[in-house]
């Protein structure tokens, strides 16, 4: 099976893809299931589901980019956040075709085919709604945090149960702002200074593309990563055909080593 389970707490499930190595979760409350996240579409996903719980699933997707929303199409309705909605557009989509075309010649043709196939998000293949402030599963409610950054909609789920964040690629290592033109690395600081006193609470953050999860005390240092850019210290990319040249900004943190921000100079404000 292409996707691999893995029990993380009390009725609490990691679904991994081996291929990708991206994480769906999977928790359970008295009377539903909530799927956060649907990968990038492999069949083995709803089996997964199927296999770990007999209750109503109730599907979110922390940000709608394909390899957490391409499964939506397993699951029927499914739940984003409002600025993510695919009324209002699929910029990851328009993202892709710029870079396919600086790509997409020559020999890495073929590859561009199957990755395509893998990189659109098709929105009429699921049913969307707005997400709610909080997702009563019976017995477990979790909360729903707006985190605009990495896209417009992302959001964070708030897990009071187990006192996990899950945080689809809203923080990490590695992190995405030139997917989101319209944010700032200095509002993303802000943001972000804000979330860390209202999660104080909280012990762990689960994020997509880490099996590992991160303690909350990464905030901190992710805070102090783009805290720490200056325009003088972007690094160009190696990435072909996005608007504007992307540029990677390094932090080194003591406890949790290499922190890159990659984003536009012009959202460097
Ligand atoms: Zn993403």
């Amino acid at each position: 099976m292409r996707t691999a389970a893995k029990r993380i707490a009390e009725r609490t499930y990691m679904l991994t893809d081996r291929l990708t190595g991206v994480n769906q979760f999977l928790l359970e409350g008295e009377e539903r299931a909530l799927l956060i996240d649907t990968g990038y579409g492999t069949k083995s996903l709803p089996k997964a589901v199927a296999k770990l719980t007999s209750l109503p699933v109730v599907t979110v997707n922390t940000h709608l980019h394909p390899d957490h929303s391409n499964g939506n199409k397993f699951f029927g309705k499914v739940y984003v956040g409002e600025r993510d909605l695919p009324s209002h557009g699929v910029p990851s989509n328009e993202l892709f075709e710029g870079v396919a075309a600086a790509y997409g010649r020559g020999a890495l043709r073929p590859l561009m085919k199957f990755a395509r196939r893998l990189a659109l998000i098709d929105p009429s293949t699921a049913e969307y709604a707005p997400i709610p402030d909080a997702i009563d599963l019976g017995g477990r409610r979790v909360e729903v945090i707006p985190c605009p950054g990495h896209t417009e909609g992302s959001v964070l789920f708030a897990d009071a149960e187990t006192r996990a964040v899950f945080a689809g690629d809203a923080i990490n290592g590695e992190q995405w702002m030139f997917t989101c033109p319209a944010s700032s690395t200095g509002a993303y600081a802000e943001l972000w200074r804000g979330l860390e006193k209202e999660l104080s609470d909280f012990s762990e953050l689960r994020i997509s593309h880490s099996r590992k999860a991160l303690p909350i005390g990464f905030i901190r240092e992710f805070i102090r990563a783009f805290e720490t850019i200056k325009p003088e210290n972007g690094r160009p990319s190696k990435i072909k055909g996005t608007p504007e040249p992307v540029t990677f900004y390094e932090y080194e943190s003591e406890r949790y080593g290499r922190i890159r921000v990659w984003a536009y100079p012009s959202q460097v404000r």
